[in-house]
This record gives structure tokens, C-alpha cells and sequence, in this order.
């Protein structure tokens, strides 16, 4: 910019969860502010403000949507997107899908959208700066419509900037990648999201542990923050699951296996509960496969490749030997598989004591 070049289509990618809509944002505004020094905008006059609520007549945006009664174009949706931008500022499509009351993963930007757009960009500025167009998740554009955009991506009116914003650049269609100027965006750094984390009053240690396992993603970071409960009672499952799968397994005691198996048919009841729910469950068993890869590396004593929270440390000092080359890879299997049987809406009940008895058969097999 400082040099004046401005390129007329950007793509801004990188995982979720880094604020790449907040940069192309934040790129809008410095674009248009006319206080703008060489290092940022200035962030108060009117220009700034209207950007920062998301409401210059020049700023324009297009998303994924679901067509329903309230609307089929993203006008009709404006105001939620507004919203979850301000309130939330870090989201991904799941979350957007709960802002809209969806429970569908079938959003996308339809072919009426290319039409909304070429009608925005055709009229005239409503000040001295640039149109800029913000296209979210273009991924998700139906073909018709990317088709339909591609001559204004290639000679855009004047003065007019598109800003792409994609977590899967390699899904938009090759004629749209190769007119657009792709800027990537590195994950974040770890100690910056438990700056961010320690900021929102998590502790120093745990913001540690959360902003590790979040991998960059400050987004994943407040959701693992987020679902503290929920996975308590995930590892709760998991220590509960393997406890009594080893005890059937491996301990001598009849009276003490009785109970056990007990258990294990009442945990396969409780988990396959049709009130715990198909997401629950899948999620359940992607978070014990998770720890089990957790243990296995964990007997390779080396700390800085184990991402766990404390409590599953804890959990780990005792049960990690029990993980090894001789059973791992059928463990991860068997999770693998019911997590694919609850995909596929298999009988929770028996998807769940079989996996029970699979893990009491594996526990005990020897070492490799
Ligand atoms: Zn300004």
C-alpha cells in the first residue's frame, strides 16, 4: 500500500481460528481511512468508525447462508453476520451455522448472490475510498456463481478490492485461484494465545496447556477453554471406560471382574443414551482417541510432544504403560470403527458394549 500498489484480489488464507477476517478487515479500514499513517489507520474518524461497526456503505460482504423464509441472498442476513463479527470476532462455519439457526452443514454462497454482487460494485462510491467486497468461506461458492465473478475478477471496476478470505484455498475453482494474489497466514503463536487466554482470567498454567493443544488456532484455544465441563466428563468416560476394561482384563479377582463388567455394561447404557446424542458421542470417542495417542507418546518420555490438560496428565502417570506397540493401533481402530458406526447411525447400545469388550480383549494383550 505504502508504495501504492494495490492489488485488486486478495486471497487471505490459513487454519481457523488466526483472524483472517479481522486482517482483511482491519486491511479495509487502513485502505480507507484518510488519516491513515504508515503504520495503521487511525481508528477515529468516521471512516474508522463505520468500519469498525461493520457499517460503511462502501464495505460489503458475502458469506455462506441457507436459503429459508427469512431470505436467499446475504442482505437478508446482515444482521446476525454483523453481530457474531462484533460479539464473538473469532468463529468458524459451525458456529456462523448457530448464529443462523441451521443445523445443516449445506451453507453456501447460490448463483442470486453474483448477481447482488456485480449490483453493489456497479454503484457509485458512496465516498473518496475503495469498494471493498469481503467474500468469507468462498470455498463454498456454487459454481454458477463463481463463474459468473470471474470477469470482475479480472478487470475490476476501479477502485474496487476483493478480499477472499478461505480455510480451503484448494477447493475454489483454479480460474478464481489464479486471479487472485494469495497471502498466507501463519498460525499464531503459543505463548501469545495464553497472553490472550491469561488476558480472559484462565490461569497461567492452563492457559499454557490450552494455548499448546490449540496448535495456533486462538480459536480452538477459547473453545477447548470453552468445553472445560464437557471434557471433564469426557476424561471421566475415558478413565471410567479403561479402569474397568483393565480390571475385567487383566486383574485375577472374580468378585472384582463381576463388578467391573457390571459397570461397563451400565457405561456402554449411560454414553449410548439417545439424550447424550450422536455429536456427543462421535465426540467422546474422537477425544479418547486423541488420548489414547496422548499415552502412547507419553512412553516416549519426551514432554514437549504431549499435549494434555492436567488432569488428563494426571490420569496418564499410571495408565500410559498400559498403551503400547502391542495394542495401539487396534485401540485407535476400534475407536475409529464405532466412531464410524455412530457416523452411520449403527445402534449406539451395541456400538458402545462392543466397544467395551474390545477394549478389555486389547488391554491386556503383551507388549510388541
Ligand atoms: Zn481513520
Amino acid at each position: 500500500m505504502r508504495e501504492g500498489r494495490i492489488p485488486h484480489a486478495q486471497l487471505f488464507t490459513g487454519i481457523s481460528g488466526i483472524g483472517k477476517l479481522q486482517l482483511a478487515l482491519a486491511y479495509a479500514q487502513y485502505l480507507n481511512c484518510p488519516h491513515r499513517t504508515d503504520e495503521d489507520s487511525c481508528g477515529t474518524c468516521p471512516t474508522c468508525l463505520q468500519y469498525q461497526h461493520l457499517q460503511h456503505p462502501d464495505l460489503h460482504f458475502v458469506f455462506p447462508i441457507v436459503k429459508t423464509d427469512a431470505g436467499d441472498t446475504c442482505n437478508d442476513f446482515l444482521e446476525p453476520w454483523r453481530k457474531i463479527i462484533l460479539e464473538n470476532g473469532y468463529f468458524d462455519l459451525d458456529d456462523w451455522h448457530e448464529a443462523l439457526g441451521v443445523e445443516t452443514k449445506q451453507s453456501m454462497i447460490y448463483e442470486k448472490e453474483s448477481g447482488e454482487i456485480l449490483h453493489k460494485l456497479s454503484l457509485k462510491a458512496y465516498g473518496e475510498g475503495y469498494k471493498v467486497m469481503i467474500i468469507w468461506q468462498p470455498e463454498k461458492m456454487n459454481a454458477d456463481c463463481a463463474n459468473k465473478l470471474l470477469k470482475i475478477l479480472e478487470e475490476p471496476a476501479e477502485k474496487t478490492v476483493f478480499l477472499l478470505v478461505s480455510e480451503h484455498p484448494e477447493k475454489l475453482l483454479a480460474t478464481i485461484q489464479s486471479r487472485v494474489q494469495t497471502i498466507r497466514i501463519p498460525r499464531l503463536e503459543t505463548e501469545k494465545i495464553a497472553e490472550a487466554l491469561q488476558r480472559k482470567g484462565i490461569d497461567a498454567a492452563k492457559a499454557t496447556d490450552i494455548a499448546r493443544i490449540a496448535n495456533g488456532s486462538y480459536l480452538a484455544a477459547l473453545k477447548k477453554a470453552d468445553e472445560t465441563e464437557e471434557n471433564q466428563q469426557e476424561l471421566r468416560d475415558f478413565i471410567a471406560l479403561f479402569r474397568d476394561a483393565y480390571t475385567v482384563g487383566v486383574l485375577q479377582d472374580p468378585q472384582k471382574k463381576y463388578e467391573s463388567l457390571k459397570r461397563l455394561r451400565q457405561w456402554s447404557l449411560d454414553i449410548a443414551d439417545s439424550k447424550v446424542g450422536r455429536e456427543r458421542q462421535k465426540h467422546f470417542l474422537q477425544y479418547a482417541q486423541q488420548q489414547v495417542r496422548e499415552n502412547y507418546i507419553r512412553n516416549l518420555a519426551q514432554p514437549e510432544l504431549n499435549y494434555q490438560l492436567e488432569a488428563e496428565r494426571a490420569f496418564s502417570t499410571k495408565f500410559a504403560p498400559f498403551i503400547h506397540d502391542g495394542n495401539v493401533e487396534a485401540i485407535m481402530n476400534q475407536l475409529d470403527l464405532a466412531e464410524r458406526q455412530i457416523e452411520q447411525n449403527g445402534n449406539a447400545k451395541m456400538i458402545f458394549l462392543d466397544l467395551c469388550l474390545q477394549m478389555i480383549v486389547l488391554i491386556k494383550k503383551p507388549k510388541k
